[in-house]
C-alpha cells in the first residue's frame, strides 16, 4: 500500500479515548457495541470485497469508524471505490469525517458520512449503492437490511454482522426450527449464507449476546404476478400462527377456512403444511392464487 494509502485502524484504547473525548457513553437503545479489535474489521473488510472500480459500499452505523476505516483501507487501491456511511446518533456523525482524516489523511476524500435513520433512507447524496457492510445496531437489524434491499436495487451483495440467533434465522431455510418471517422475507431479495462467529470480546462494551456475520448475494425475486408486498402479507400470516396449517393460518387473509384451502391447492401447495416448510417461491405462489381466483382466472 502507498504511504498515501495508509489507515491507522482503532484499537481499543483509540476507542475509549475518542468516546470519552465526545462524552460518548454508549446507548443500548442504539445498539452501540463498538469494534475494538482491528482484526475482526480488517475479516469483514475483506468478506465486503474484493470491490471492483467504481462500487459504493453503503455502511450503517458506523459508530466511532472501526469498520469505516478497515472498508476505506480495502477500497482504497480500487479506482473510485468509496464508503457511504449512515449513521443515526448526531454526535458520532460530526466525529467520524474527522476521524478519517486524522487516521486516513490520503483517502478521506473516499467516504461520506450522513446523518440519518437507516430505516428512513430513500437516497444517498445521488449515489447508487452497490454493498452493504455493517456491523448493524442488532435491534433493528432485519428491518434495516429488508428496507435497504427494497430501497437500493443497486445493492448486489453485502456483509451484516447481527446477533448470532438472528444470524441463524436470515440463514435458515424451510424445516428448520429457526426458519422465519425474515429468513422467508430475505429469501425474496438475495441467497444468504453464515460467513464467521465473532467473539462478543471484540466489542466495546461487551455485548451479553454472541455475534454473527452474514454474507448475501442478490437474485431475481421469485417470477410472481403478485407484488412483494403481498406476497410479505401471506409470510406474515402463515407464520403468525406458525404451528397452524395453511388452511387455518391463512384463513383471515383468505375470508374463511375454505377460501384458504382453495387458494393454497390452486398454488399447487398442500393446505396441510405448515409456514415453516414453504420455499419464498410458494408463498409467492399463493400470494398470485389469492389474487388469480378473485378474478375469476382459477376454479
Ligand atoms: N460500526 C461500528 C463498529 O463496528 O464499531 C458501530 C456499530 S454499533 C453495533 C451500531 C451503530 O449503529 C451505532 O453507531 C449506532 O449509533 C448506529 N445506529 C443505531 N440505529 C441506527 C439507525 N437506525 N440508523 C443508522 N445508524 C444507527
Amino acid at each position: 500500500m502507498s504511504a498515501g494509502h495508509a489507515v491507522r485502524l482503532l484499537g481499543a484504547g483509540d476507542v475509549r479515548a475518542i468516546a470519552a473525548r465526545l462524552g460518548v457513553r454508549p446507548t443500548k437503545k442504539l445498539g452501540q457495541n463498538f469494534v475494538v479489535e482491528p482484526g475482526t474489521v480488517r475479516q469483514i473488510a475483506t468478506l465486503a470485497g474484493p470491490f471492483a472500480p467504481g462500487d459504493v459500499i453503503l455502511e450503517v452505523g458506523p459508530g466511532l469508524g472501526s469498520l469505516t476505516l478497515a472498508l476505506v483501507e480495502a477500497a482504497a487501491p480500487v479506482p473510485g471505490a468509496r464508503v457511504v456511511a449512515v449513521e443515526i446518533d448526531p454526535v458520532l456523525a460530526a466525529e467520524l469525517p474527522k476521524t478519517i482524516a486524522d487516521r486516513a489523511p490520503g483517502l478521506a476524500d473516499r467516504a461520506d458520512v450522513i446523518p440519518a435513520d437507516a430505516l428512513g433512507v430513500t437516497s444517498l447524496e445521488g449515489k447508487a449503492p452497490t454493498a452493504l457492510a455493517a456491523n448493524l445496531p442488532y435491534n433493528v437489524a432485519v428491518p434495516v437490511v429488508l428496507h435497504l434491499l427494497a430501497g437500493f436495487p443497486s445493492i448486489a451483495r453485502g456483509i451484516v454482522m447481527v446477533q448470532a440467533e438472528v444470524a441463524d434465522r436470515m440463514c435458515a431455510g424451510p424445516g428448520s426450527r429457526v426458519y422465519g418471517v425474515p429468513s422467508a422475507k430475505l429469501a425474496w431479495y438475495a441467497q444468504a449464507r453464515l460467513a464467521g462467529t465473532v467473539p462478543r470480546t471484540v466489542f466495546w462494551p461487551v455485548p451479553n449476546v454472541d455475534s454473527k456475520l452474514v454474507a448475501f448475494t442478490r437474485h431475481d425475486p421469485p417470477v410472481s404476478a403478485a407484488s412483494r408486498t403481498e406476497v410479505f402479507t401471506v409470510i406474515d400470516a402463515a407464520f403468525g400462527q406458525r404451528r397452524k396449517t395453511l388452511r387455518a393460518a391463512l384463513s383471515s387473509w383468505a375470508g374463511s377456512p375454505d377460501a384458504a384451502e382453495r387458494i393454497v391447492r390452486a398454488a399447487g401447495v398442500s393446505p396441510g403444511a405448515r409456514g415453516e416448510s414453504l420455499e419464498i417461491a410458494e408463498f409467492a405462489r399463493i400470494a398470485q392464487a389469492k389474487a388469480s381466483l378473485a378474478g375469476g382466472r382459477l376454479q
